[in-house]
Parts: C-alpha cells; structure tokens; sequence
C-alpha cells in the first residue's frame, strides 16, 4: 500500500513528466490547478496523528495561503478549538489515538463551532461518510488525497 508522501511524491512526478504520456498531462493539468487555488488567509485547524500527513497537508494549505495550526489528536483539537473558534476550517482525519474524529468533532460542535469541518479518512466502507457525517462534519474526503482534491475541497468548504 502506498503511503501518504509516496502517492504525492508521484504527482510531482508525473507534473515533472509532463507531455510524456497522458495520464501525466491530466496530472499536470491538476498540479497546475492546484497552484491557481488560493485559501486567502484562512485559518485552518489539521488535526491528524500522522507526522507525515501534518507535515504535508500543512505544507500544501501554507503554500495556498492558509495559516495552518495543527492537533496531533482529538483531544488536542477539541482543546485548540475550546480555546478559539475562530477557525475558517477544520480537517479531521477520522483514525487518531486517545479521541478519534468522529468524537473530537461531535464535542467540537457542542463547543458551539459551526463552521466547515472535513473528514479526511483511508477507512474506504460503506456507511463511513454518513457516520462522519452524523458527527457533524461537513465534508468527506478519502485518503491518500492529492494536493488539488485537498485544496479544492478546502476551497469548496470556505465558499471561495
Ligand atoms: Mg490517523
């Protein structure tokens, strides 16, 4: 199975590529759309335990525009977000130790935070958006995601 950083480092690839063949010209079509997108200083909340996915998804948002803050689980991000709910954005990855998404975002919403909240999960089953749906997140997005997908969704999800 490929790994987060693996799946992107073939997009940069395949963007590097460009011409050769065309399933590398959709990609570059895709890198390029990419960069047009632009996140305008929104505040976003990541909240994921993988230090690869922080360390990527936060660069990507970053160089969109975004101020990103990071939570490496539920517990933290229901902290953060007891602290200022001031967040434009937040992306939850589902599968996280001590407080998983779905409950980080049910005490989220209690806190009173209504705006956009994007699951972000690899658990591909049937049933999975609706149950993070029910939890209050406003988005559903699977993972491994490419850095357009995660820019427009994040875009999508900030009205812009
Ligand atoms: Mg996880």
């Amino acid at each position: 199975m490929k790994t987060q950083a693996m799946y992107l480092s073939d997009c940069a690839h395949a963007s590097a590529t460009f011409g050769r063949d065309a399933d590398s010209g959709e990609w570059a079509e895709r890198v390029a759309r990419a960069r047009a997108l632009r996140l305008n200083d929104a505040r976003i909340l990541l909240v994921d335990d993988s230090p690869d996915n922080q360390l990527l998804f936060s660069r990507i948002l970053k160089a969109a525009g975004a101020q990103v803050e990071i939570a490496e689980n539920g517990q933290q991000a229901i902290d953060k977000a007891s602290l200022a709910l001031s967040y434009d954005l937040i992306i939850m990855d589902i599968r996280m130790p001590i407080v998983d998404g779905y409950e980080a975002t049910r005490r989220i919403r209690e806190l009173g935070f209504q705006g956009p909240i994007i699951a972000l999960t690899a658990h591909a089953v049937v049933g999975e958006e609706e149950r993070c749906r029910a939890a209050g997140c406003s988005d559903f997005q699977l993972k491994p995601i490419d850095r357009y997908s995660l820019l427009s969704a994040a875009a999508r999800s900030l009205g812009l």
